[in-house]
């Protein structure tokens, strides 16, 4: 099948096309580096399928404009599909699959490596060593030993966080709609989204972002953290209210946080901008406080997961072109 290839960088093209060598060469893949969006939806043309990633714009008027070109099949390279509007992909008769599983392990270790990382100040640590300031004041992190971590969000990802927190000699906090039973049998406790923002030292964030999450963790929220507490987020941007965070850490609620994803990621990560001015007055003002580390993310971003992610997208293609149903296929709530 041909198939448009969009936001791929290197990785992307190796990855896909060393999975696409292994299964036969079955696929026709043509990479481009641009986002889809309604300006670049007309390259899609005369392609029956479009392979998208994250920050994509699968909005309405973008998946009418590639159902009208022709394309039947939109397979995403994530897991997260807050971007793709379902319901309109239903109307205009598109399928769309994604990656549900891939290596949970490479957000969760980067979610563990985020929270050591600011509690022991790793990253200011590094920039002093190299100017040869061997100075330890400012640097004090606390054990984690003994804290209690409270964990939002206990999937795929949320519990594999909790069982390597677990090594840790922590007490385990959960809140989701559903209690997860390995993390039921790691000893976790669940509790009301109150009393996980109440209890908690440490934050961390795993569900998905759906309308019932949008800003999950906002001013109201975080006036409800215990002070000095630690917010890791490796999910989606648009679980925390970025202005209210800014404004937490400004009055020093929050001790600590690791970012992995922000809600106007979209036009800022995973390209080269250093030499360029950063316009997002909020993502600017979140980059000065020195208890702030912010990655582009690169939770995802490890060797076995993107040989996975790729794989299982030559996997979705191949099901599809052959008319078999797998589990990637996404259908819409109203369903
Ligand atoms: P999952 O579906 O296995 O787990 C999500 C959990 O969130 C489920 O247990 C679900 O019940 C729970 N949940 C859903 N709505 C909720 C709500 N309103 N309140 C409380 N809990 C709720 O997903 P996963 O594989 O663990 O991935 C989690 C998220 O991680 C993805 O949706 C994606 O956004 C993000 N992610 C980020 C990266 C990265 O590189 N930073 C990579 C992969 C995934």
């Amino acid at each position: 099948m041909d198939v448009l290839v969009y936001d791929t960088k290197k990785y992307d093209r190796e990855t896909l096309q060393a999975a696409n060598a292994d299964a036969g060469a079955p696929h026709k893949l043509v990479f481009v580096e641009s986002l889809l969006n309604e300006r670049t939806a007309s390259l899609a043309d005369g392609f029956p399928a479009v392979s998208l990633f994250v920050n994509d714009d699968a909005s309405a008027p973008v998946l009418e404009r590639l159902a009208h070109s022709g394309v039947r099949l939109i397979t995403l390279r994530s897991t997260g599909f807050n971007n793709v509007d379902l319901d309109a992909a239903a109307r205009c008769g598109l399928t769309v699959m994604r990656v549900a599983n891939y290596s949970p392990y490479a957000v969760a270790e980067f979610a563990v490596a985020l929270l050591l990382a600011v509690n022991r100040k790793l990253h200011r640590a590094h920039n002093r060593t190299r100017e040869g300031n061997f100075a330890l004041d400012g640097l004090q992190g606390y054990d984690i030993h003994g804290k209690t971590v409270g964990v939002i969000g206990t999937g795929r990802i949320g519990a594999i966080f909790a069982h390597i927190m677990q090594g840790f000699g922590v007490t385990l906090l959960g809140y989701d709609l559903t209690p997860h039973p390995e993390c039921l049998a790691l000893g976790m406790r669940y509790v009301s989204l109150d009393a996980l923002l109440a209890e908690s030292d440490v934050i961390s964030l795993h569900t998905p972002l759906l309308p019932s999450t949008y800003h999950l963790i906002n001013a109201e929220a975080l006036a409800k953290m215990k002070r000095g507490v630690i917010l890791i987020n490796t999910s989606r941007g648009a679980l925390v209210d970025a202005e209210a965070l800014i404004e937490a850490l400004k009055s020093g609620h929050v001790g600590a946080v690791g970012l992995d994803v922000y809600e106007e990621e979209e036009g800022l990560f995973f390209r080269d901008r250093s030499d360029q001015i950063i316009t997002d007055d909020v993502f600017a003002r979140l980059m000065t406080f020195p208890n702030v580390l912010i990655t582009g993310h690169q939770a995802f971003f490890t060797y076995e997961a993107l040989a996975q992610i790729a794989a299982t997208t030559i996997r979705n293609l191949s099901d599809f072109e052959a008319g078999r149903h797998n589990e990637n296929v996404l259908v819409p709530r109203s369903a």
